[in-house]
């Protein structure tokens, strides 16, 4: 018996893993997959080799910066360029993000960056949020409904419904202002008011940018997690997929269908149960890079990127990373060529496509569409015959319906403490901890 065995190779089983092992346990982790780092992993575009799918984390807790640190990468963690983002309305206008505003809430209505997107009435009726009494949208059941009931409808579809919706994929309707922007509802009761809500939340936030990435690119963290796995000598089991997850054993499949029971004192987990997992419509995200040699990029038209209304007619792309832009190392390394990132949202009932670098031909339909989206979204005509790289790649994320663990399994990342690095790495070393407490 082994004292633990860990779920997948991803961030969070590679982090419990190594602390595990560092700690002195005795740890299996076994991975369904030929390669480590789940979605974070590194593909070569054009010749430049970039981040698969995270390009940064949140600072909102140190949990990255502090595992950077110890893994000798404290060096390397960068800042993302202060040019800011862009977004895209639903009637194709494309405008600055206000520089001070929470989730796309402003801070100040009658701000010129506020105005040049929602317009004098827009603004105007935003700013009667300072007349209404302080518990008018405090008892709102979503953020879009908060913002709606505060600050009317333009601030909600031109700012919240583009940068909110942007952010978590999902409308400010369904989205829980609690989870979203803890603290908002309770300073909307103390400040009276939504704007100056905002402003003191601001205010509370730590220094520095809400996101950094690392030089080199965020798979980094796994190269380094993977190094770590053999100095404190994981039995890590490439190919080997859990089908039942107990609190004290796994059972496996290898790749040429060979079984296996595995007991152990802990299991930690970091994937669905995979007795309950079903094939069902998931909804995904395709993103779609391109490597252009086209010097009107130069001027970095929308900054670092674009954010962009879900019903915006003009394009079929969500959202757009000027990464040559976003991140300096990476434009060093382009050596004058922009790298331009596209998602789209995809469903499918077949994820065996999914993180998956595939070649995409710029003229073929996935190609130009990209180029398309991109041109509109940049304000800056490009040909296919100017992108020397393109590629695309789909993600799916766990299957959230079966991710309930058996009794006494422990889980860690994306299927049970949500998405983002920062909780992920956070809660799973506080899990690892637990256990070498116990
Ligand atoms: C396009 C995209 C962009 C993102 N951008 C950011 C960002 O900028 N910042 C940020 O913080 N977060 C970002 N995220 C989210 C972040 O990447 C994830 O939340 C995080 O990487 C998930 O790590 P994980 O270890 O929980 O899961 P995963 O990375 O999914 O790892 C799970 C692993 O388990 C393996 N596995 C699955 N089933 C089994 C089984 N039955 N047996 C054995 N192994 C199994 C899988 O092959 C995989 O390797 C992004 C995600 C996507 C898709």
């Amino acid at each position: 018996m082994t004292d633990v065995v860990v779920v997948g190779g991803g961030v969070a089983g590679l982090v419990a893993a190594r602390d595990l092992a560092k700690g002195g346990a005795d740890v299996v982790l076994v991975e369904a997959s030929g390669v480590l780092g789940g979605m974070i992993r590194r593909h070569t575009v054009g010749g430049i080799d970039l981040d698969m799918a995270a390009d940064s984390f949140a600072t909102r807790t140190d949990a990255v910066g502090r595992l950077a640190i110890e893994l000798g990468l404290g060096n390397d963690v960068v800042a993302p360029d202060a040019r800011g983002a862009w977004l895209m309305t639903r009637d194709g206008r494309t405008s600055r993000i206000p520089a001070t505003g929470l989730l796309g809430i402003p801070s100040t209505p009658m701000a010129a960056d506020v105005l040049a997107v929602v317009g004098q009435q827009g603004a105007l009726r935003a700013q009667m949020d300072s007349l209404l009494p302080g518990p008018v949208g405090s008892k709102a059941t979503s953020l879009g409904a908060l913002v709606r009931r505060r600050m009317g409808e333009r601030v909600l579809d031109d700012l919240v419904v583009p940068i909110a919706g942007g952010v978590h994929s999902t409308h400010p309707d369904d989205l829980d202002p609690d989870r979203v922007a803890p603290g908002l509802r309770a300073a909307l009761l103390r400040e009276g008011s939504l704007a100056r809500a905002v402003l003191s939340l601001r205010a509370r936030a730590a220094a520095g940018t809400p996101v950094q990435g690392i030089r080199g690119g965020i798979v980094r963290l796994v190269d380094e997690l993977v190094a770590d796995l053999e100095t404190y000598r994981v039995d890590v089991r490439l190919h080997t997929r859990a089908t039942r997850i107990e609190a004290h054993a796994v059972e496996v499949a290898g790749a040429d269908g060979t079984t296996e029971r595995l007991p152990a004192q802990h299991v930690l987990a970091s994937v669905p149960d995979p007795e309950r997992t079903a094939a069902a419509d998931r909804s995904g995200i395709e993103l779609v890079t391109l490597v252009v040699d086209q010097p009107e990029l130069d001027a970095a038209p929308r900054g670092t990127g674009m954010l962009v209304h879900p019903e915006a007619a003009a394009v079929g792309a969500k959202a757009l990373t000027h990464a040559t832009v976003k991140w300096p190392w990476l434009a060093d390394v382009a050596d004058g060529r922009h790298v331009l990132r596209l998602s789209y949202a995809t469903t499918a009932t077949d994820t065996d496509d999914a993180a998956r670098s595939l070649p995409v031909d710029p003229a073929g339909p996935t190609g130009a569409r990209a180029v398309h989206d991109a041109s509109t979204l940049l304000g800056v005509p490009l040909t296919p015959d100017r992108v020397t790289g393109a590629a695309s790649v789909r993600w799916y994320g766990p299957d959230l319906t079966a991710a309930a663990l058996g009794e006494g399994v422990v889980g860690i990342g994306e299927a049970s403490t949500g998405r983002g690095l920062a909780g992920i790495v956070g809660s799973a070393r506080a899990a690892a901890e637990r256990i070498l407490d116990s």
